[in-house]
């Protein structure tokens, strides 16, 4: 018997404007988007299309304007902000465009930190960022700060950072953006390999046609709306 799969996030009607002085400037217009555990989703759309946005907002990052969402069938705009916060802090991993590392921590240290906040043993901690910083091949540059490392190494102390949090859910925006082609094929390689070991959902944006290949599935943003799958 096949069990179906859990629904993680279910989004209806979602609107999202921002507001610049008196003028409100429309991100997303009314956008439908469900993701199903252990799914693979590429965000793909030209720059302006809402692509951060989108991301930031299934995040917990930017608040819900207009629209449901549904994390796990739990009606987020219900929740207590505690509660929001915690779903961020333990189930989700966020890998930011422009990595969001601390300048001045090495890379253990940088995998480290929101392990910190947590409420984990030393060895548990310990065990973790050495796993993830392996998993990324990047154990034997852990004591380099963030100025010390290529691109490509910045970013996969970003996506080190986001699996030792071991979440069920990671959204990362441009992960390839400001890498080469094969450093970047490297990066999505390491989360198809995640999302195949863990069943890890992903939630991925991209402009770049290459990251295709990689995904299970596509949906194609433009002005704020879901085109056509392809
Ligand atoms: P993408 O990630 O696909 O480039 P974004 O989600 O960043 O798209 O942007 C969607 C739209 O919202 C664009 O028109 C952009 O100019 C606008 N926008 C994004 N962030 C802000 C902001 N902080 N203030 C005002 N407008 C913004
Ligand atoms: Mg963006």
């Amino acid at each position: 018997m096949t069990k179906a799969p859990t629904l993680g996030v279910q989004l209806k009607g979602i609107q999202f404007n921002y507001t610049l002085g008196k003028q409100s400037i429309p991100a997303l217009r009314g956008l439908d988007l469900n993701l199903v555990a252990g799914d693979f989703v590429g965000v793909l759309g030209p720059s302006g299309s809402g692509k951060t946005t989108l991301l930031n907002l299934v995040g917990l990052i930017e608040p819900l304007q207009e629209g449901v969402y549904l994390w796990e069938d739990k009606d987020v705009r219900h929740l207590r902000d505690q509660d929001r916060n915690a779903i961020r802090k333990y189930e989700m991993g966020y890998i930011f465009q422009s990595f969001n590392l601390f300048p001045t921590l090495d890379a253990y240290d940088n995998v480290e930190f929101f392990l910190t906040r947590q409420n984990m043993a030393a060895t548990e901690r310990k065990e973790r960022v050495e796993w993830a910083l392996k998993g990324v091949n990047l154990w034997e540059h852990r004591n380099k700060r963030p100025l010390e490392m290529s691109g490509g190494q910045r970013q996969r102390v970003a996506i080190a950072r986001a699996l030792a949090k071991r979440p069920k859910f990671i959204i990362a925006d441009e992960p390839t953006a400001s890498l080469d082609h094969k450093t970047g094929q490297t990066i999505m390689e390491e989360l198809a390999k995640l999302n195949r070991e863990t069943q890890c959902t992903l939630l991925v944006s991209s402009h770049d046609p290459m990251v295709r290949g990689f995904l299970k599935r596509t949906i194609h943003l433009q002005d704020g709306v879901i085109g056509h799958a392809g």
